[in-house]
Formats: C-alpha cells, structure tokens, sequence
C-alpha cells in the first residue's frame, strides 16, 4: 500500500487501511553515518533512506550493508587468490 505519512505515494508493505504499522508510526530521519549514501532521500525538510524505515539500526552491529558511500575491502578475495595459486602448483 502507498505510503500516506512521510514519504507519500512510496509503495510500503508497513502500510494499511488503519495507518503506518511500523514501530512510532512513521519512518525516521537518518543519522550522521549515513551522509553521502546514494539511497538517501528528501522528504519535506527532512532526509530519509529508501531503504529501511529506521537507518539507525542498520549501523548497530557495524556498517549498513546497503550503504553506497563507504566500501569493504574482503578478505575472502584474497584467499581466493591463493588456492588458485595453490592449484596451479600441484599441475
Ligand atoms: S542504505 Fe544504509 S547507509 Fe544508506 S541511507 Fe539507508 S541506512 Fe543509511
């Protein structure tokens, strides 16, 4: 259902006939650690993510996993590297 409190006409499953089901009643603003994310959208004076209804949780547990300003390096990529290094020596 199209959202009717913050960002209106935004398709949001936290919609219904009775109003915003998520938690407060409407989604909140973004906070410092988000600046400069690509998902991030004005409404009225206000910014938000277009992402999660509440930005702040999503840097509790370490960065936002969604975030477009900041990148990870892995460390996956270089152990990959290496067991096909590892490969190519036992031929
Ligand atoms: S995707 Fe993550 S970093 Fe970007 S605005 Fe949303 S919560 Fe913030």
């Amino acid at each position: 259902m199209q959202c009717a409190t913050v960002k209106s006409g935004v398709e949001c499953s936290f919609m219904a006939k009775s109003g915003c089901g998520f938690l407060g009643g409407a989604c909140r603003t973004i906070p410092d650690k988000c600046e400069g994310c690509d998902r991030i959208k004005n409404y009225g004076e206000q910014k938000y993510c277009i992402a999660f209804p509440d930005p702040t949780v999503r840097w509790r547990i370490g960065n936002c996993s969604l975030a477009t300003h900041i990148k990870v390096e892995s460390k996956s990529d270089a152990a990959k590297v290496r067991v096909g290094q590892q490969k190519q020596k036992k031929k």
